[in-house]
């Protein structure tokens, strides 16, 4: 049986087994509040509404493709991370990840909240000090940290250089001589454990950039190193292993690595650990059936674990800290596109799907082409009774893998000029945006209590040929 190409699959059409069967109309216009900011619903008419405005009324005044932000949610999220680190009998510290989404405004809502920030090169450090965030909560990250970098992050006070490598340890502690300040620093170790989602692999190869490995002895050494230096201040270990966990399982063979570690240098060298940093990577909902673990449960298991392993080796038990960028800043936005192109193909005999071309593409949104990631997608300006066709989002760009959401079911009476909106686009998204084919990178806009705030506007062409000195002379009328 041959389904229509506008219309739904039949039978025979079904295109791999892990799809789920087409849902039906009521089923597409659901707003699922695991995937979708906190204030997402749908009004009377249908649209979809963020902050209590209709993304119809956005798109018109920000135009497509935008990121529209939910402010609500997002300090939601910060302060749950917050309070269920801090509210504890050691206090525990959390530092958002800026690398998944940095501006100015988020940055001060963050420092209203109480939460650190971490950063890895200059330009992350110069946008949070230049936006007024408290140089003490800072973190300085990075594998290939410049001594310029280095240098600014110590003229600026940063709270906490995370060292990835034995000779930071020599330039930062010369730097930290020369500016007459004593720096607190963590030592980034590797542990072999690499997690994603519900898995982990316990003993990962640890042939790649970051850290310091346990086992080589590379750690011990970093840490021996900095203790002998006066300009330096040992405060903790720090240990990430991976993006998108479920699960505390993978958390918990790192601490028990990691407190190992401590143990040993306890006993060998006398040295006192009082913060482990166990990193960043606790998973959002994407799909519908993604369950993240809540802060507060996570934070306690974290919490158990550590204090677990300190008290089977006596040790006292150190500060926890983490590092969410993701699980803070993901859900809380959505990116809006207008359809354009809608190509039925018949992708194997009788089966066809249905490619939606919307007017932005891997350069707002790289994590499908990159990491095969999978998103949520919806009609946004209306609600359908038709049944579901089978769907893949595209962009503009020209490139096969160009590809947004590779799977989704859509109303068969989607059209020109329809919106759908793509959920959970808040991390790693604007954050990697590129200026591939020209196109200028989109605006992110917050809204809160139907009030809404440009956060990061629209690029121009004359942002883009400004860079160009051909062009730059090239009034900015001709190029609009
Ligand atoms: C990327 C990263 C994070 C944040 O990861 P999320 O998956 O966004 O939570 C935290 N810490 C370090 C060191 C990282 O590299």
């Amino acid at each position: 049986m041959r389904a229509h190409p506008a219309g739904p699959l039949h039978g025979d059409g079904l295109p791999q087994p892990s799809l789920p069967p087409p849902p039906d109309p009521t089923a597409m216009a659901r707003v699922d509040a695991q995937i979708w900011p906190a204030t997402a619903r749908r009004d009377p008419e249908g649209r979809l509404v963020l902050g209590g405005l209709p993304v119809t009324d956005l798109v018109a005044r920000h135009g497509t493709p935008v990121l529209l932000l939910d402010e609500a949610d997002f300090r939601a999220r910060a302060a749950a991370f917050q309070s269920a680190y801090t509210d504890a009998t050691v206090p525990g510290t959390v530092s958002y990840a800026g690398k998944a989404f940095l501006s100015g405004t988020t940055v001060r809502w963050l420092a209203e909240e109480g939460l650190g920030l971490d950063v890895c090169t200059g330009g992350e450090l110069a946008l949070a000090t230049a936006a007024g965030f408290p140089a003490e909560r800072i973190t300085l990250h990075g594998n290939n940290k410049s001594d310029a970098e280095l240098q600014a992050a110590l003229a600026v006070g940063v709270g906490r250089f995370v060292v990835d490598a034995l000779d930071e340890v020599t330039r930062l502690a010369t730097l930290a001589a020369a500016a007459g300040v004593v720096a607190d620093v963590l030592v980034r170790v590797t542990t072999g454990v690499e997690a994603h989602t519900h898995e982990f692999i316990a003993t990962a190869h640890e042939d790649q950039k970051f850290g310091l490995s346990l086992t080589s002895g590379a750690a011990r050494e970093a840490v021996l190193a900095v203790v002998a230096r006066p300009e330096l201040r040992l405060l903790g270990i720090h240990s990430h292993i991976g993006s998108q966990i479920f699960s505390t399982a993978g958390f918990e063979v790192a601490a028990h690595r990691v407190v190992g570690f401590i143990a040993e240098l306890a006993a060998r060298d006398g040295v006192v650990v009082e913060e482990l940093n166990l990193g960043g990577g606790m998973g959002i909902a994407y799909l519908p059936g993604d369950d993240p673990v809540a802060p507060v449960a996570m934070a306690d298991a974290l919490r158990m674990i550590v204090a677990g392993e300190c008290q089977r080796r006596a040790l006292p038990v150190p500060r926890i800290g983490v590092e969410p960028g993701r699980a803070i800043v993901g859900p809380s936005m959505v990116t809006a596109y207008e359809v354009g192109t809608v190509k039925p193909v018949e992708y194997r005999t009788g089966a066809w799907r249905t490619y939606v071309s919307v007017d932005g593409g891997m350069s707002d949104n790289i994590r499908t082409a990159l990491y095969d990631a999978e998103y949520t997608v919806a009609l946004a300006n209306r609600v359908s009774g038709a049944p579901a066709m089978l769907s893949r989002i595209v962009g503009k760009h020209c490139e096969s893998g160009d590809v947004v959401v590779r799977d989704a079911w859509l109303p068969s009476d989607l059209a020109r000029g329809d919106l759908l909106a793509v959920a959970a686009t808040g991390a790693y998204c604007r954050a990697m945006a590129s200026n591939y084919n020209l196109l200028t990178r989109p605006p992110v806009v917050s809204v809160r209590a139907g009030v809404e705030r440009v956060v990061l506007r629209r690029e121009t062409q004359a942002d883009l040929f400004a860079l160009d000195p051909a062009l730059a002379d090239v009034p900015a009328a001709s190029h609009a």
